[in-house]
């Protein structure tokens, strides 16, 4: 029979975590002093309880064994082997802070990895969000991306947040924030001192500790970084594809575009029509009101057609004041309908040039556009489907302008 002490010896050798330890060392007391209620508390106050031992590190108190039954066998038990059980105590809680800076570590090493190799938000954003999850297992992780041209803070991480109190917070622009019960970490996003979002970390039930405070500040830093380097990815990107003045694809992405367009219609057995358009009489409004003016109507129009279009339409900037318009799963009756809506509005449109030109006794201006329309007939290669409607345009130009031509071949 082993005694009371070698039995305890084989639980504390046997424990490598405060919950195992709490478990097995609780299973002892009953079993051995018929206690059935015990737990370790590492606080600094002992909570409510029958009996509760101190335990001790260098005189210092570092917690407390409560039982729900005092008797003087367990009192006498407990004089001779606290100090072991206080030793064991230290070493696991020792051995788990280390463990999570070894994880945190982990998790900034990794964070750093993708930093490095990619520059899409939507595919690192999740990447980031499961790190966090798994590291802070007792919070709830947000990742918000403030969206610069508009200036709002959007939610990347997770997919909902409906904790109405966090999503005002983060509206606001506001500096670094613990709530009042210490539960809710807010902390902005900040990198080359420009604030490119916001992390939140909500205890679902402790109060946030200042070593995770601390933790989540550090890894702020990095998420800050990757969000700055993936917008200024996705800013080099816009400016190789797209047009800088309308915002339409330029004229190589256009031709990667029409492409792929005419290879999944192809695929798909599905129609695809193409708009050629061209300002009426443009290079009369550059010579009369000057290049300025000839922009500002440039970006009306491209926005008028932009408006018109359904989202997955696909609209470039094929020359100077030459738009393409491609529009998928289109048949020649929709694209003309399209083609005349978008004549119309132009037509109708009233332009203030009066900023861009303020010496000019003409305000307003109005011009029109020329169209010609071609839908892809099987047989036909990438290119034909521009070509011809252009050669439709072209049809347009020469019987009297602002109109709509289609090409019938
Ligand atoms: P038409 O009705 O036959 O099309 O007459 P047009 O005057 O529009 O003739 P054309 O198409 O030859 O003129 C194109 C003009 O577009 C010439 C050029 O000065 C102007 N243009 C091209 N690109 C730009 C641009 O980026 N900004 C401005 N302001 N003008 C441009
Ligand atoms: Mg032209
Ligand atoms: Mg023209």
């Amino acid at each position: 029979m082993l005694s009371n002490i070698e039995k305890l010896s084989k639980v504390l050798n046997e424990s490598y975590s405060e919950k195992t330890l709490n478990a097995s060392l609780g299973t002892f007391f009953a079993q051995n002093f018929g206690v059935k209620g015990f737990s370790i508390n590492t606080d600094k106050n002992p909570t409510e309880c029958e009996f509760e031992y101190p335990v001790f590190k260098h005189k210092k108190c570092i917690g407390y064994l409560e039982f729900s039954k005092k008797t003087v066998e367990l009192e006498k038990f407990l004089d001779i082997t606290a100090p072991f059980i206080s030793l064991k105590i230290q070493n696991i809680l020792l051995s788990e802070k280390m463990q999570k800076d070894i994880d945190f570590h982990d998790t900034m090493k990794n964070i750093a990895k993708i930093i490095e190799t990619q520059y899409e938000l939507n595919y690192v954003i999740p990447i980031v969000g499961e790190m966090l999850d798994k590291f802070f297992t007792d919070y709830l992780i947000y990742i918000f991306i403030r969206d610069e041209n508009v200036g709002v803070n959007a939610l990347a991480w997770p997919t909902a947040c409906h904790d109405k109190k966090i999503l005002d917070v983060v509206s606001k622009n506001h500096s670094k924030e613990l709530s009042e019960d210490k539960k809710t970490y807010i902390i902005p996003l900040l990198s080359e001192s420009k604030n490119v979002g916001t992390l939140v970390a909500k205890s679902t039930n402790e109060e946030i500790t200042p070593k995770d405070r601390d933790y989540l500040q550090q890894l702020s830093k990095q998420i800050a970084t990757t969000i700055n380097r993936a917008n200024v990815y996705a800013e080099i990107l816009k400016h190789a594809t797209l047009d800088a003045l309308t915002g339409f694809y330029n004229r190589r992405q256009l031709e990667e575009r029409l492409k792929q367009e005419v290879s999944n219609a192809k695929r798909q057995k599905a129609p695809l029509c193409g708009i050629m358009t061209d300002i009426d009489f443009f290079k009369k409004v550059n010579d009369t009101y000057g290049h300025a003016v000839g922009d500002l109507v440039l970006k009306s129009i491209a926005k008028i057609i932009r408006g018109q279009l359904r989202e997955y339409d696909i609209a470039g900037r094929y020359g100077g004041e030459e738009f393409s318009i491609l529009l998928p799963f289109t048949k020649i009756n929709e694209a003309q309908m399209v083609a005349e809506r978008l004549r119309k509005t132009i037509e109708n449109k009233v332009i203030d040039i009066s900023k861009v030109n303020p010496d000019s006794e003409t305000k307003e201006i109005q011009v029109t556009l020329s169209l010609g329309i071609y839908e892809m007939q099987t047989g036909d290669n990438d290119e034909d489907l521009l070509k011809k409607a252009d050669k439709a345009l072209y049809q347009a130009k020469n019987t009297g302008r602002n109109k709509v031509v289609v090409n019938n071949d």
